[in-house]
């Protein structure tokens, strides 16, 4: 599973689905080696949007040209292996006004669990991406994130979480169609994530 940034959605009128394009390759990379991805097919992926609205994306799954597992790429508004998108998870995260949620309770207290675990890897990828030019005990940088980017923080998060393999390690958690061109049949020889 990669969690994606840049993308472009295209509404396909006859099947009323979305059909989601990467648009940066350097995010086109596998997260258990680094090598590129090509695109292999698309498969589909259900999302219940903050509106309320369900709808069905047509994601990109690539295969990697070294290691060839498939990844499924997943627009950065999409929580791997979550029916909802993020801005909802997140504000229920952020312990938002629930009331347009209309998760379960217990969703609501899974999900405020998962954060509370997701939190320290998400903190030391930050770190990581800051280098040295942050201090190691200095205010969290997810805070920082959470307080700078209040309506989109999650968002920034996810790809940095599934570029260093998170989500399949720990089932919390899809090739570009332009970024790669065209779609390219490949031979499938084992599992995708
Ligand atoms: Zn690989």
């Amino acid at each position: 599973m990669v969690s994606i940034s840049r993308y472009k959605i295209i509404f396909k009128c006859s099947e009323h689905l979305f059909l989601v394009i990467a648009t940066c390759p350097s995010e086109c990379v596998c997260p258990s080696c680094g090598a590129p991805l090509c695109c292999h097919d698309h498969r589909e992926r259900h999302v219940l949007l903050k509106s309320g609205i369900h709808v069905t994306l047509l994601v990109p799954r690539c295969r990697c040209l070294q290691c060839r597992r498939l990844h499924t790429l997943l627009p950065d508004f999409v929580v791997p292996y979550k029916h909802y998108e993020a801005s909802v998870i997140q504000g229920v995260v952020d312990g938002k006004d629930l009331s347009a949620c209309p998760a379960e309770d217990s969703t609501l207290r899974r999900w405020r669990s998962e954060f509370r675990r997701m939190a320290p890897y998400a903190e030391t990828l930050l770190r990581k991406v800051q280098d040295a030019a942050y201090p190691l005990f200095g205010a969290s940088l997810l805070a920082f994130l959470r307080q700078k980017f209040p309506r989109r923080w999650m968002r920034s998060v996810l790809p940095l979480l599934s570029a260093h393999g998170f989500f399949p390690a720990t089932r919390f958690a899809c090739c570009a169609g332009s970024a790669c061109g065209t779609l390219v049949p490949i031979e499938e020889r084992s599992g995708s994530t």
